[in-house]
């Protein structure tokens, strides 16, 4: 369900000629919200007295201001873990509850320069470590398909918040695929950008060598858009490459012709559901019938992405959470006596379970005796899996193949079973350790339950990605 039925650059259009208000088109999220998000939830705050301060701000301003703004008074969730100026920004932890940053993150001032208003930050798993958005310190989200089942995660605020229509996009974080899983199961569209393409100043650091900002939203077309808003060169952050994207004229023509799309077997093998791989199968004939070339591709080392993800996010994990020990910020233990407590008791009471897990994990992988075992042999075999998708894209121009292997599962099904959890991220984590961009878009044939189709194609090519995606959107069912 699309917010207002309209794509953002259809709102934007309308609110910049007037015939919608930026006030009346934030009034018409809030109401949205505070209607559907109480068994939602969504979002862990709603800026409502700012963003109201700065819709007014909008509507007050001239015609040639608004034609430079490709988002003006577009309403956007955050998630939680992107940094607001004086805006809360908690990373679903009590460790960050009442941290009120001092700054904005790139992508969210590159937002508000293009006119958008954020309403409001989205529930995310603890650090953004999950694929359920359950390891909250605020509670669980829900899915709007389906209220009994997990909504995807970690992004899965800002996958249900989009998915039921209460903004028309939203930015979400991609680490191993927290952008592409909670879209897949929510029924929106999201894009796991190059590494590189959007600076991640201001972005909680999870595990740095695979973070990414990305764009949620109902249509494929408000990814690139959206895209090109916060893609721009940022000093900042010295991995953003300042490649901004810009997209070509002819990228939603539908026509994908010639198009290769490869399938990697290792993709479709054992442990698919037929949920998912039926209108994954239904997807490539309908592309076939429309001039694409089908592929044959293996990716012999994908079998080890879940081992080589889960050392290297973790490593990095446990190197980044170390600056949360009480004295910089958000939370801290005032009934200790001496200062090594203090740390020791601010992280045992701040830190849920997931994210202590992931500490002692990455800290073993690097301590030395098991650093060469664990944490360099990782290093080397990610090398491979990044040679594998080079050679794959010498024979085609994207890959084809599911986001998770089923749909939504029940809220409480996996979340006492780590590697059960773990394992769903078997077919997104690739693209993160090889820092290609991929996108998850809904399938027009799935079931009761939401399905995306992952799409991988290689470095900086999100034309590609979208083109085909949006030759996916338009099928008819
Ligand atoms: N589910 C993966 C994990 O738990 C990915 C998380 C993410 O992309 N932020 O690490």
């Amino acid at each position: 369900m699309a917010f207002l039925n309209m794509s953002v650059s259809g709102l934007a259009a309308k609110t910049r000629k007037k015939e919608i208000g930026c006030v009346e088109a934030l009034k018409q999220s809030l109401d949205l919200i505070k209607k559907e998000d109480s068994s939602l939830h969504s979002f862990i705050s709603v800026q409502e007295k700012e963003a109201l301060e700065r819709a007014e701000m909008l509507d007050s301003l001239p015609d040639e201001r608004r034609k430079q703004m490709p988002l003006f008074g577009v309403p956007v969730a955050v998630k939680d873990n992107i940094c607001t100026q004086g805006v809360e920004t908690t990373c679903g932890s009590r460790m960050l509850r009442g941290f009120k940053p001092p700054y904005n993150a790139a992508a969210v001032e590159m937002l508000l320069d293009a006119g958008a208003v954020i309403v409001g930050k989205t529930n995310l798993d603890e650090f953004a470590m999950g694929s359920s958005t359950e390891t909250s310190d605020f509670g669980p989200t829900r899915n709007p398909a389906d209220r009994e089942r997990i909504p995807g995660g970690s992004s899965g605020g800002s996958a249900a918040a989009v998915g039921a229509g209460l903004v028309p996009a939203a930015l979400g974080s991609d680490t191993g695929g927290s952008i592409r899983q909670p879209c897949s199961h929510c029924g929106v569209a999201g894009l796991k950008p190059t590494y590189g393409r959007v600076s991640r100043y201001g972005l909680v650091a999870f595990a740095s060598s695979l973070d990414q900002i990305g764009p949620m939203a109902s249509d494929v077309r408000d990814l690139g858009l959206v895209l090109s808003v916060i893609s721009r060169e940022d000093k900042r952050d010295s991995t953003c490459a300042g490649k901004p994207f810009r997209e070509p004229d002819d990228l939603y023509s539908g026509d994908i012709r010639g198009l290769r799309i490869g399938l990697p077997r290792e993709y479709f093998g054992d442990g698919l559901s037929d949920e998912v791989r039926r209108p994954l199968m239904e997807t490539l004939q309908r592309l076939k019938d429309a001039g694409a070339e089908a592929v044959d591709i293996s990716l012999p080392n994908v079998s080890f992405a879940i081992a080589v993800y889960y050392i290297i996010c973790t490593a990095e994990a446990s190197s980044n959470l170390a600056r949360y020990d009480g004295v910089k910020y958000g939370y801290r233990d005032l009934n200790s006596s001496s200062l090594t407590d203090m740390y020791s008791e601010t992280r045992r009471q701040g830190f849920g379970a997931e994210v202590k897990r992931r500490i002692m994990l990455g800290t073993y992988v690097l301590s030395s005796g098991y650093y060469d075992a664990y944490y360099l042999k990782a290093a080397k075999v990610r090398t491979l899996i990044r040679n594998d998708f080079s050679n794959a894209f010498e024979k085609c121009d994207v890959l084809m193949s599911p986001v998770t292997p089923s749909p939504a599962f029940r809220i409480g099904e996996k979340v006492n079973d780590p590697l059960q959890m773990y394992l769903t991220d078997i077919y997104t984590v690739s693209a993160n350790l090889a820092g290609i961009p991929a996108l998850s878009v809904p399938c027009p044939f799935a079931g009761k339950l939401p399905v995306g189709v992952q799409l991988m194609a290689p470095h900086w090519r999100e034309d590609t990605l979208l083109r085909s995606a949006f030759a996916v959107q338009e099928m008819k069912a």
